[in-house]
């Protein structure tokens, strides 16, 4: 039900500002542009890095120290006014309108990433907060990526099989060790190489333990593709 209403999300007035000046994807040229753009990232984990004039790919010297199981790690935004009022009445408010809106700006600026993909994965929610919000959006963004990328989605491939709750307010390598073992992979993923979508990164420590999941199962590849990082 919710996947037909999405693909008919686009609203004629922009998500942002309701003015109605031909919006693209449901925002208007300027809100589009005020969009905080994620310029300058690790290309492994995604955390914003200082700018710096354009010179060779960048790690964070996390990356460096103890490189993470992602390829790579490609965000949109930054996490930051107006993304993250955005996302949040996309996830919790189930505004469809504004999450297409993101989802399709999102494919077009990370369009580069499809050539070296065989298929999406959405990242899973549990069975329990799926049945509360009535959708999962990491499934919805990767429907739209797939639809503009031409690549297959195989939205079942991962399941949560534990709701780890109070993520928010723990360190990252408490995260980890919360979140271990909470990932099964169904279907057939050896040899792939996988676009790992999710509507923000935090830590990356959720990418992580399901990107070692689908590594474990034989991809060869994985790749996390997000909306917004945060700082
Ligand atoms: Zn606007
Ligand atoms: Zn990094």
């Amino acid at each position: 039900m919710v996947y037909s209403d999405w693909r008919h999300s686009t609203l004629l007035r922009c998500v942002l500002c309701g003015g109605c000046a031909e919006p693209r994807f449901g925002l208007c040229s300027g809100c589009a542009r005020d969009l905080p753009r994620l310029d300058s990232a690790c290309a492994t984990c995604a955390i914003p890095l200082p700018p710096v004039p354009a010179g060779p790919t960048r790690q964070c010297p996390a990356c460096q120290s103890r490189p993470p199981a992602m390829a790579a790690s490609r965000c949109a935004w930054l996490y930051g006014f107006p993304v993250s009022p955005l996302i949040q009445r996309f996830k919790y408010e189930g505004d469809l309108g504004a999450g297409h809106a993101l989802a399709s700006l999102a494919a077009e600026s990370l369009a580069g990433m499809a050539e070296s993909l065989d298929l999406l994965v959405p990242m899973p929610l549990h069975w329990r907060r799926f049945w509360q919000r009535g959708f999962n959006q990491a499934q919805l963004l990767a429907e739209t990526f797939s639809r503009a990328w031409q690549l297959p989605t195989l939205p079942r491939t991962l399941r949560k099989c534990r709701a780890s709750d109070r993520q928010q307010s723990l360190q990252r390598r408490q995260r980890l060790r919360n979140l271990s073992g909470s990932f099964l992979v169904r279907g057939d993923v050896a040899g792939q190489r996988i676009g790992l979508v999710d509507d923000v990164i935090t830590t990356g420590a959720t990418m992580e333990t399901a990107a070692n999941a689908l590594l474990a199962a034989g991809a060869s590849r994985v790749v996390a593709l997000a909306l917004a990082r945060t700082p």
